[in-house]
């Protein structure tokens, strides 16, 4: 058995490594008559004293002997722990942490639970002992001893006894990871063997039978073993081996198993000199170690297969960790470039990490430009906070001490600059807004993209320090271009903007119309808002007007003709008093209004408002487009631009180097493990190569 010792201890390694179970090597069941030497068998297999063996029923209830081997190394921890002094030592399960030096010990133990269970008067159990022995001269593996086959029950056994102990044999030898040792005593007749009838039952091809014939020496003066040994009586497959064990005499004297096997070589050569090297205790052991070893061989390509796997596992799990760094600043300047390459594409759009759980990078910008921002101004009413009164007010502001005589152009500036400047605050905050998607940015790179950095804690502090202190800088810049595209449309009011041209066709329709009005009114001396004879004419000259500029126009028209109240209906946001008593129209909000406004004063505040609103509409569609480029240029293009030479030029310094790529000491142990295990694994495969070379085939 020795011979597997090095072979099991190799893969022994390999299965640590692996994790796996190691290989199951098949149980060796002895099954034959009571007496026929099966304790013995097992016994000098194991090299042992351990099992009471001797005439009589003396197995009665199933040993499972658990043999454990040890490394040289091992043995002396459980010396120190539990103050063993030896190299081997056993542990049966019912003792729990009991352990046995002493071999006879052992034995006695079986015997006494053996009684325990089954009584002292040859009555059987089925409850196995479970013994292990500990040694560096076993390989890992279970052997069962099991009471004889008998027929005629005696003492406290039952009238079934023969049914019963052929059940328990059956148990543990249908197990097909089992080997069966069919023990036949040589002073019986071979034909009539129970023990190879048992065998046949669960094993018809006889593909894990051996048949063991003990007691050569006992055989009666005149026969001899050679037809049995030649497979004449009873072919068995995997073949026959003849033992000579220790007579119950060599028992008592103690005598010792290596001079046991001494003996029966002399013996096997004397009697059976051609049949010598094929029989005997040593043969019988090298036979189990071939069939264990085809076991094993039929094991190992699914072993190697598991190993590969996790082989491929541990590789890409080590890729994940990189490399321990060697060339420290080429390492640096790597994972800068990869990270100002990842914060670019991401805002590009071309990442190859692509979030799917929400917006990230440039697809969140283009979100904040045209559905945040773009909204946002499209919500700003660009009449919003300005009162009719203002309006008024604004116009007697602008003519100063003179009466006017027309609505003065000033006041139309005045409150439409006041109107714009009304831009630039979300103007502002879509700055901001970028601002903190480009501070996401840095997260969601270093995170998902540039695993690198989670190997240096430091120098993923730094380069995020270096991008957000960049972001910092741009910001008063955009800002600064931002507030200056509003100062810029405040400066000038160019009210020969093409899409204007409408609306100052009104005004100088209306100061025209307001011209003719006083040319018309000055001679006959009536005041414009009283004369009644005025309405013909003015309808008249209205109507000239009209074709040209608008519908709204003749809104402004019709409200000095019309009833107050009509006119309150036809524009109801125009705040107006009714002029009979009719019904009341305000506005949503109060206007703090203490005196009715004339028609012209009406009319005056609708062609500013209806000014400021064109103006209005043009100015913001201009910030609406400028300020989403503005910050393009100024914050995100630029950031993209410079962030991988700002990252070199404040981090790749010699001085930094070694703080930077200092590695997290997590990282650190892990990517060790990772190797040694990839390198366990690789060794575990080398192994099982060469175990199918070896020459044990
Ligand atoms: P088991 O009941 O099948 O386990 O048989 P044991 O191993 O207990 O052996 C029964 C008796 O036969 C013991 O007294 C052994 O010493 C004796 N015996 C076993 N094998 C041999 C053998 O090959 N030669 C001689 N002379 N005696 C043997
Ligand atoms: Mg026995």
């Amino acid at each position: 058995m020795e011979a597997l010792i090095p072979v099991i201890n190799k893969l022994q390694d390999v299965f640590n490594t692996v994790g796996a179970d190691t290989i199951q090597l098949p149980q060796i069941v002895v099954v034959g008559t009571q007496s026929s030497g099966k304790s013995s068998v097992l016994e000098s297999l194991v090299g042992r004293d351990i099992l009471p063996r001797g005439t009589g029923v003396v197995t009665r209830r199933p040993l499972v002997l658990q043999l454990v081997h040890i490394d040289q190394e091992d043995r002396r921890k459980p010396t120190e722990e539990n103050g063993i002094d030896g190299e081997e030592w056993g542990k049966f399960l019912h003792t729990k942490n009991k352990i046995y030096t002493d071999f006879e010990e052992i034995r006695h133990e079986i015997e006494a639970e053996t009684e325990r269970i089954s009584g002292s008067n040859k009555g059987i159990s089925d409850e196995p002992i479970h013994l292990k022995i500990f040694s560096p001269q076993v390989v890992n593996l279970t052997l069962v001893d099991l009471p004889g086959i008998t027929k005629v029950p005696v003492g406290d056994q039952p009238k079934d006894i023969e049914i019963q102990i052929r059940e328990l044999i059956l148990k543990y030898i249908s197990n097909p990871n089992s080997i069966i040792l069919a023990v036949t005593a040589a002073n019986t007749d071979m034909a009539t063997s129970e023990a190879l009838k048992v065998a046949r039952e669960v094993d018809p091809d006889g593909r894990r039978t051996l048949a063991v014939i003990t007691k050569l020496d006992l055989m009666d003066a005149g026969t001899d073993a050679m037809d049995v040994l030649m497979g004449r009586v009873i072919p068995v497959k995997l073949g026959i081996i003849g033992v000579v064990n220790r007579s119950q005499l060599d028992i008592n004297q103690k005598k010792l198993v290596a001079d046991s096997i001494r003996d029966e070589h002399a013996f096997l050569q004397k009697k059976y000199p051609s049949l010598a090297n094929r029989n005997g205790t040593k043969y019988l052991a090298r036979t189990l170690n071939r069939l264990l070893m085809h076991h094993i061989r039929d094991c190992l390509p699914e072993l190697k297969t598991r190993i590969n796997v996790l082989a491929a596992q541990y590789q890409s799990l080590l890729n994940s960790y990189g490399e321990p760094v060697e060339d420290k600043s080429a390492t640096l300047l790597q994972i800068i470039t990869k990270f100002a390459a990842e914060y670019c594409n991401t805002i590009e759009g071309t990442a190859k990490y692509i979030e799917t759980a929400e917006l990230c990078g440039g697809a969140r910008i283009c979100y904040i430009f045209h559905e945040t921002f773009g909204r946002t101004l499209e919500s700003v009413d660009p009449l919003g906070g300005l009162t009719t009164i203002d309006v008024l007010t604004a116009i007697r502001n602008a003519t100063g001490p003179r009466p006017a005589l027309f609505v003065p152009e000033v006041s139309f500036e005045l409150l439409v600059k006041r109107q714009i400047k009304r831009l630039e605050e979300p103007s502002l905050r879509c700055v901001e807004l970028v601002h903190e998607e480009m501070q996401r940015i840095i997260q969601h790179c270093s995170n998902y993209s540039t695993q690198e950095l989670l190997r240096f804690p430091k120098l993923h502090d730094a380069i995020v320090e270096v991008v957000t202190s960049l972001l910092r800088k741009r910001l008063p810049v955009t800002n600064e271009m931002v507030h200056n595209l509003v100062a810029i449309e405040l400066a000038y009011i160019n009210t020969k903007h093409p899409d204007f041209a409408d609306a100052s066709g009104l005004m100088n329709n209306n100061i025209e119309e307001q011209r003719r009005n006083r040319l018309r009114d000055l001679p006959s001396a009536v005041p414009r808002d009283k004369g009644a004879a005025s309405v013909s004419q003015s309808s008249s000259v209205s109507d000239q007007t009209d074709s040209g500029t608008g519908n709204w126009r003749s809104m402004v028209r019709k409200g000095e003709e019309v009833p107050a109240g009509d006119r309150a209906m036809a524009q109801p946001l125009i705040t107006a008093s009714p002029q009979k008593g009719h019904a009341v129209n305000l506005l949503d909000v109060p206007v703090p209004v203490s005196r009715k406004l004339s028609a012209r004063e009406q009319r005056d505040c609708e062609v500013i408002e209806r000014l400021i609103k064109s103006y209005f509409l043009i100015v913001r569609k201009n910030i609406q487009d400028s300020v989403p480029k503005a910050v393009m240029h100024f914050l995100v293009n630029h950031v993209k631009d410079c962030l991988q030479s700002e990252l070199v030029g404040q981090l790749y310094k010699t001085t930094l180097l070694g703080d930077l790529l200092t590695e997290s000491e997590d990282m650190a142990q892990r990517r060790n493990e990772a190797a040694d295990m990839l390198k366990a694994l690789q060794k575990a495969s080398q192994v099982i190569a060469e175990i199918r070379e070896t020459h044990l085939w």
